[in-house]
Formats: structure tokens, C-alpha cells, sequence
């Protein structure tokens, strides 16, 4: 009886065994699978952080500005390719964004914008020597935009703070080019036009009127003023065109460089007679044909000469002009033996209102200092580039260099006078 019972526990212990054995066996294989389940989701999730950094950092270096990620403490935490590529080797992340800018005058946004919360945006001219650049800056003055906001973070996040350097030098040198303008042009407007109303004052309120011989000096001082008012005005107006993109309006006609040469001289006869000036005209090719517009180019060649002239009015001046074939462009200069232009006003001959020789007397007038402006930009107008060089009383030579393609393109045929 014993025997049997004890049997019957046996085989119902060895029985509850197995099926423990096999259930347990299924809860690990259960387990084992829950957890390479929560691995794989676990690292699905962490890929997909990833490619959204990557995704966000690919979106950010695409963008043409500087751009920055600040955390609460003011260190770096992002900065983008273009960030890299403006600061070049200097560390970023990491570092406290006041130390990252070399002057000071850049951290005052940020700054703010990281005390108050509120978005905070500066312009911001400096020199050379403190440009975010560093020592590849090598514009004298450099402006920029930078722009600080708080990114919007999710409740418990680190507040972060973006920031955006832009480098606007280009749109200030435009800026200040413009207030130059209006600013000289005003200066020289004002010049002549006082002297025409001091002139107008003598003959009206000092009754000089009655003075026939008195009256027509003033009114011929009063013509070559007013002569000048309406030059200032034209070259104004030249210059404003080719500016607006007009250029790209330009006649595109074949002409013979040798008729534009003949008219120029034709224009300036009396003058180079009256000085005993040499003119020598260098054109191996005679019929050479040129493919622009045929006014601008008699502009640029008229204000070439005669500035030769005007600032030699002695006898012994010695103009050569030229003109011939290279490889793949057309070379045209301008050279004299006369006084030169020193060389700390080479750099600056072609700016607006620009002179060596300063001084305007009454009777005197040399010039406005719009003439080798207007050169400059109808000969960039058709893609070509003026260059000078100066040794005073030998040569100072203005070499203007015009590719045959395109806009000035050498055509053989169909040639106007
Ligand atoms: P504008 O041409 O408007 O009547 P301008 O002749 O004074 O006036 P630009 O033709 O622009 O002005 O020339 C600028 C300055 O460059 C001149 O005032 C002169 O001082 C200098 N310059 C130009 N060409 C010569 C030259 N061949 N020799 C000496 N100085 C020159
Ligand atoms: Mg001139």
C-alpha cells in the first residue's frame, strides 16, 4: 500500500517537474525574446536620433550664415560648416560664446538674449583687426548681423539659444558708396552754383547790369559754371546708368577702333594744337574691328586723352594710344611722359569725385573726378579691366585689357564706320 502511494507521489512529482521544467523553459525563451525585442527597438530609437541629428546638422550646414547653439551657461554646444569655415581652425564647441568672438562689440546680443530670454539682433561695423575672420579678413572695414533668439525647448528641456552671424560688408561698402555719392555730388553741385548766384548778386543788386563790359565778363563766368553744373550732371547720369544694370543694355555693334580714335582727336584738336602736343598712335592692324558699344568707347578713350592733356598743358607732352591683337583679347592703352600720378593716389584715381589736384579756382577748372569712374565701369560694362602705372615724367600708362569673347568678340565682317 505504502509502496504504491509512494510510487503514485513519485510519478506526480516527476510529472509536476517536467511541466515546471517546460513551462519554465518557455518563460526564458519568453523573456529572452522580450529582451532582444526591447534591444532592438532600443537601438531602432537610438539610430533614429541619429539620423535626425544628422538630418538637422546636413539642413544647418547647408545654410550660407554662421550658425551657432548656445546652452544656458553661454558655451557653444553646435556650430554649423559655415561657423567652421568663418572662425577657420579656432575651437568652437564647447567654448564660452564671449571668448569666440574677438571683439566685444559681437557678444552684446547674445549676451542680452541669453539674460532676458528676448530675441536680440545688432549690426555691427568693424575693423580689420577684430573681424570674426581673423587673420584671413582682408577687407579694411567688415559689417555683420548677428541675431539671438531662445529655441522653444520641451518642458524640462535645456533652454538653448541659436544664434546667426551674418556678413553684410558687401551691403555696407554699397551703403557708404552711395552716401559718398550724394554727399560729393552735392559738394561739387554746390561749388559753381554759388559762384553763379555771387555772380547773379553783383550784376542784379549792385546794379552792375549797366556796366555792359562788366556785365558779359560775369556772364561768361557765369556760362562756364553753369557748363560745369551740366557735365557734373551728365556724368552723374552716365554713371548711374551703367550702375543700374543698364549695362547689360549696351549696344553690342562692330566699329573701327582706328574711327573712334580719329573722332577723339578730331574733339580734341584745338587743345592739342594749342599745348604742341605729340600724339602717336600705335594700331599694327589699321581696319582692327571691335565688338561694343561705340559711344562708351569713345567716352573712355576722350577721357583717357584728355586727361593726358589737361594735366599737362605744357609743351613736349607725348601721347601714345594703342591698340592691338593678343592670344584671346584685344589690349588698348593710353600712355604719357607728363607728371605722372604719385603712386599713394594709384589705388584711388578711379573713385568717384577722386582728383591728385584738389584745388578748384575760378577760373581754373580742371575737373570733377568723374571721368576715369565712368572709364572704369563701361570698359567692366563689357567685361573687360583697366589697369594703370605711373612713373612720373616718364610713362603713365593706362592699359586697358578687352576679351575677344563675348561682349567684345572680334568680328570681321559688316564693319561700321
Ligand atoms: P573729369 O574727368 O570728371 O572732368 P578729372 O579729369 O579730374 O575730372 P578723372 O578723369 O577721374 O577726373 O581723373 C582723376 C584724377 O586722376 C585727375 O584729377 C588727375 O589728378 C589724375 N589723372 C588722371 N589721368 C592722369 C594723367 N594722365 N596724368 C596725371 N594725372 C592724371
Ligand atoms: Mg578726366
Amino acid at each position: 500500500m505504502i509502496t504504491e502511494s509512494a510510487i503514485l507521489i513519485a510519478t506526480v512529482a516527476t510529472a509536476a517537474a517536467i511541466i515546471l521544467a517546460i513551462k519554465s523553459r518557455r518563460l526564458t525563451a519568453l523573456q529572452n525574446a522580450l529582451q532582444l525585442e526591447s534591444k532592438t527597438s532600443h537601438d531602432r530609437l537610438q539610430q533614429q536620433i541619429h539620423d535626425a541629428h544628422e538630418e538637422r546638422d546636413r539642413l544647418l550646414d547647408a545654410l550660407g550664415d554662421a550658425f551657432l547653439l548656445v546652452d544656458s551657461e553661454g558655451r557653444i554646444c553646435f556650430a554649423n560648416a559655415a561657423a567652421h569655415a568663418l572662425f577657420g581652425k579656432r575651437e568652437l564647441v564647447g567654448r564660452p560664446v564671449l571668448e569666440t568672438f574677438p571683439d566685444p562689440r559681437l557678444a552684446v546680443a547674445p549676451m542680452q538674449c541669453l539674460e532676458t530670454g528676448e530675441p536680440a539682433q545688432a549690426r555691427v561695423v568693424l575693423p580689420q583687426q577684430t573681424s570674426p575672420r581673423g587673420d584671413s579678413e582682408t577687407r579694411g572695414v567688415n559689417a555683420w548681423i548677428i541675431d539671438a533668439a531662445l529655441l522653444p525647448t520641451p518642458d524640462g528641456g535645456e533652454p538653448t539659444t541659436r544664434l546667426i552671424l551674418r556678413d553684410v560688408t558687401a551691403e555696407h561698402q554699397t551703403e557708404q558708396i552711395r552716401k559718398d555719392f550724394v554727399a560729393n555730388a552735392s559738394h561739387e553741385l554746390r561749388t559753381p552754383m554759388a559762384i553763379i548766384n555771387g555772380y547773379l548778386e553783383n550784376l542784379l543788386d549792385d546794379d552792375m547790369v549797366n556796366d555792359p563790359q562788366m556785365a558779359r565778363r560775369f556772364l561768361s563766368v557765369m556760362r562756364k559754371h553753369a557748363d560745369r553744373i551740366s557735365r557734373i550732371v551728365e556724368d552723374m547720369l552716365v554713371i548711374s546708368r551703367l550702375e543700374s544694370g543698364e549695362a547689360a543694355a549696351l549696344k553690342s555693334e562692330p566699329f573701327r577702333f582706328r574711327s573712334c580714335i580719329k573722332d577723339v582727336l578730331e574733339r580734341l584738336e584745338s587743345v592739342i594744337r594749342s599745348q604742341q602736343a605729340e600724339i602717336i598712335v600705335h594700331m599694327p592692324d589699321e581696319a582692327l574691328i571691335l565688338h561694343g558699344d561705340r559711344f562708351y568707347w569713345t567716352q573712355v578713350l576722350f577721357n583717357l586723352v584728355e586727361n593726358a592733356l589737361k594735366q599737362n598743358p605744357h609743351p613736349g607732352l607725348r601721347v601714345e594710344i594703342g591698340c592691338e591683337k593678343a592670344a584671346d583679347s584685344h589690349h588698348i592703352w593710353v600712355a604719357d611722359n607728363g607728371i605722372g600720378i604719385p603712386s599713394a593716389d594709384l589705388p584711388h584715381i578711379f573713385r568717384r569725385f577722386y582728383r591728385v589736384e584738389k584745388h578748384h579756382s575760378q577760373q581754373e577748372i580742371k575737373g570733377t573726378g568723374l571721368g576715369l569712374s565712368i572709364v572704369k565701369r563701361a570698359i567692366e560694362a563689357h567685361g573687360g579691366t583697366i589697369a594703370v602705372t605711373s612713373v612720373p615724367g616718364r610713362e603713365t600708362k593706362f592699359f586697358i585689357t578687352l576679351p575677344k569673347a563675348g561682349a567684345s568678340a572680334e568680328i570681321q565682317s559688316n564693319a561700321a564706320g
